[in-house]
């Protein structure tokens, strides 16, 4: 007998899927070629056919709590050949857009829905400015006097004008705050990516058992890592070596960070560090790669006028570039001993840096994490 289904559509997906670019998927007539064209996709069940079809009839559940819209690396290869110019790749990247707001936990829900939204990026820059500096005002009434307004134009480094106890004691529990919101979204996340499996018959696999998953996780980081997926699809394989820079900068700056937090707080060494500490090479390399690497990246989004470009997309390139060329005019401008221009940039810079910290989870570089974890959950489940 054949098996039948019964769809419940939401009308309110189709509109914000449109809204977040994937206005053009009602011109789908469902020829297939946008799977076979796909280098990525797996033999059986490929994407995106099924996904268009699923989005344009509203089937919200089924697209958000699928692992195969994260297997999707947006190269572009299926909406150049579409032959109704229904852009899928851009349609998954704005189903993707919509299921990191949806798997946000309920008391941010209302943050997951303003990061995407332009008209709230002034109020978004406006919470960090305003913490840093009723922050610092505190620890000078306490007596810390860690924010040092008389020092805007003197001082040798940044630390002379805001302290890096106060930075840490806002950017730390910020971090924190921002893992935790992570675990819970893709606590959920997997929970119905298993469910969806199961139901679509694609693993036999009738539990998750933690240590698969993590042993999962370990095998697809070099692939990860070496953008090995990427670099299968024509169209966009450019943009292959920028994004390598800009992750690469990334975990080099992570890296910076902590050994510079371990070098405050655990063995009392206070910056400046000097040029030649093999650290401060790597935080020099890292923020170079990653001025380049997200210029070229933006360069490159410029130039792809057939493409759909959001503000999803275009927020994080200017994110991480901002953050890139604050932290390098920072550094330039204190080694010329341009202290007013080092301590603005830097100031610039910290809200920067807990923009990304604060707002990654709702943010197109969530994408990261949900991709990694699709990834390996397509590992571990042997999907069929
Ligand atoms: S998105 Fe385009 S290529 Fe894919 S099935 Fe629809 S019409 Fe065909
Ligand atoms: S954008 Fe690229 S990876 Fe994604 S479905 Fe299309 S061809 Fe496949």
């Amino acid at each position: 007998m054949a098996e039948s289904y019964i769809s419940n559509p939401d009308v309110g997906f189709i509109k914000e899927v449109s809204a977040l670019g994937g206005q053009d998927v009602k011109k789908c007539y469902q020829c297939a070629t946008c799977s076979v064209v796909c280098p990525i996709s797996p033999d059986t069940k490929p994407f995106p056919r099924k996904e268009m079809i699923a989005t344009s009839w509203g089937l919200k559940d089924r697209l958000i709590g699928s692992a195969d819209i994260w297997l999707c690396h947006n190269c572009g290869d299926c909406s150049s050949k579409c032959p109704r110019d229904a852009k899928p790749g851009e349609v998954l990247s704005a189903v993707r857009a919509y299921a990191v707001a949806e798997y946000a936990p309920k008391m941010f829900k209302g943050l997951a829905k303003a990061v995407p939204d332009p008209k709230k990026l002034p109020l978004l820059l406006a919470i960090p400015t305003i913490i840093i500096i009723v922050m610092g005002l505190l620890s000078n009434i306490v007596g810390l006097g860690w924010f040092k307004l008389g020092n805007i134009a003197g001082g040798i480094w940044q630390h002379d004008f805001i302290s890096n106890y106060l930075v840490d004691i806002i950017m730390v529990p910020t971090f924190t705050a921002a893992v935790v919101v992570f675990a819970l979204s893709l606590k959920r996340f997997i929970t119905d990516m298993h469910a969806n499996a199961l139901a679509d018959n694609k693993t036999a696999k009738e539990k998750i058992d933690p240590a698969g998953f993590v042993q999962a996780i370990v095998r697809v980081i070099p692939t990860i890592l070496k953008h090995q997926k990427f670099n299968e699809c024509t169209d966009n394989r450019d943009r292959g070596t920028s994004h390598m820079m800009v992750l690469f900068s990334f975990i080099g700056l992570f890296i910076v960070t902590g050994s510079f937090f371990l070098a405050e707080w655990v063995f009392h060494i206070e910056g400046p560090y000097r040029q030649i500490n093999p650290i401060k090479w790597l935080a020099n390399v890292s923020g170079i790669a990653l001025v380049i690497g997200s210029g070229l990246l933006i360069k490159n989004r410029m130039s792809r006028t057939d493409q759909i470009h959001t503000y999803w997309d275009w927020s994080l390139l200017w994110l991480v570039f901002g953050l890139g060329v604050t932290g390098m005019v920072t550094e330039m401008a204190r080694l010329g001993g341009m202290m007013l221009l080092a301590n603005v940039t830097y100031f610039l810079h910290l809200i920067l840096i807990w923009a990304l910290f604060a707002y990654t989870p709702f943010s197109k570089l969530a994408h990261l994490v949900y991709r990694v974890v699709a990834m390996a959950y397509a590992e571990f489940a042997e999907r069929k």
